[in-house]
């Protein structure tokens, strides 16, 4: 008889799992401006530099790490976001996996700079292949900046898997324009190439939306607000006549996160009934509400699909309250700036 299992060692396991975490430049994008929002910043800036191909940059003003954690942070399943399994059930964090920088920091060159309030130096830390190649002090501002640099430079089957810049670029937009709807009130900036892309003033949710989208959106937003004991419901929907061909403006967010949905996507148009031209979709910004005990968020690496408890009812409501306010729109339309 002979032995011949053995466990991975690290390099090679966070390697694998980057292969669920991080599909494309994107992926990486997303994890960053969470984690930034999760460290409670004002003021979050993303640089890019061809299509994040070669540098995936995020700058935040958030609480920093002290120099132990700025280590801890690229270890597998290491996280200051939850610490037992029932919290799992009642996660208020947009991360708790703890594997996104272990995963980054397994297929790409990282340099982390971050410095707490608190203390006069900060931590700089390069990081190559999940091996860590320098550790500084330096004197830096409060916050952190995680610069993510040459992607997938050791799985070159996975870099050349990459699309064109102008269609990661789209991907990366599509995840900036989701954070940077689910927090109105938190400042963005993107720079792509040394051009500004986005700049977006700390605001409220119809202004953030007319500045993602154009001046144009103002006039067709519907106010929804409705409070229930299950679910608060909150946002807007463009009115029918602006409904297009193409899908894209769609977006839920489920305790200020961006979520997939086609059964409640069905409960919109379901409630805009009658109102839409035949294979034409409505825009919609709906932001939901509901008990953090009430949602699974573990289903997927990704956290974009969740299960819900009370789907049943979350349906029967949005249905009912998004078809109330179009109904309203039509007596009075509301056009108050200040929402
Ligand atoms: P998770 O977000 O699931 O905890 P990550 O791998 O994304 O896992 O991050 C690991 C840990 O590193 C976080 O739990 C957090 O403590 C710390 N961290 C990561 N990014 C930042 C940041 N921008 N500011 C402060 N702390 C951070
Ligand atoms: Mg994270």
């Amino acid at each position: 008889m002979s032995d011949i299992i053995q466990l991975l060692p690290d390099h090679v396991a966070n390697q694998i799992a980057a292969g669920e975490v991080v599909q494309r430049p994107a992926s990486v994008v997303k994890e960053l401006l969470e984690n930034a929002i999760d460290a409670g910043s004002t003021n979050i800036k993303l640089l890019l530099k061809d299509a994040g191909k070669t540098l995936i940059q995020v700058i935040d003003n958030g609480k920093g790490m002290s120099t132990t954690d700025a280590r801890m942070s690229f270890e597998r399943h290491a996280t200051s976001k939850i610490q037992k399994a029932e919290d799992l059930f009642n996660l208020n964090t947009k991360g708790f996996r703890g594997e996104a920088l272990a995963s980054i920091a397994a297929i790409a060159h990282v340099e982390l700079k971050t410095k707490q309030d608190s203390e006069e130096l900060g931590t700089c830390i390069k990081i190559e292949g999940s091996k860590i190649v320098s550790q500084d002090f330096i004197s830096t501002s409060k916050g952190t900046s995680i610069a993510v640099k040459n992607l997938f430079y050791n799985i070159p089957a996975r870099r050349n898997f990459l699309k064109s810049d102008t269609v990661e670029t789209r991907h990366i937009i599509d995840e900036f324009q989701r954070v940077a709807l689910a927090h109105p009130n938190i400042a963005f900036l993107m720079h792509h190439n040394d051009n500004e892309v986005y700049h977006l003033k700390s605001s409220n949710l119809r202004k953030r939306i007319v500045s993602v989208f154009g001046t144009k959106m103002n006039e067709k937003l519907v106010p929804i607000n409705e409070q229930t004991d299950i679910v608060g419901i909150e946002g807007f929907v463009a009115k029918p006549e602006f409904s297009k061909r193409k899908r894209g403006e769609q977006f839920f967010f489920v305790n200020d996160r961006f979520i997939k949905s086609s059964y409640l996507n069905h409960a919109v148009v379901n409630a805009f009934d009658g109102l839409l031209e035949q294979g034409s979709h409505p825009s919609y910004f709906l932001y939901l509400t509901v008990p953090a005990n009430t949602i699974d968020i573990n289903i997927h690496p990704t956290k974009t699909e969740i299960k819900f408890d009370n789907e049943k009812a979350l349906y029967a409501m949005l249905r009912a309250t998004v078809k109330h306010s179009l109904g309203q729109y039509n007596v009075a339309p509301v056009l108050d700036f200040n929402r």
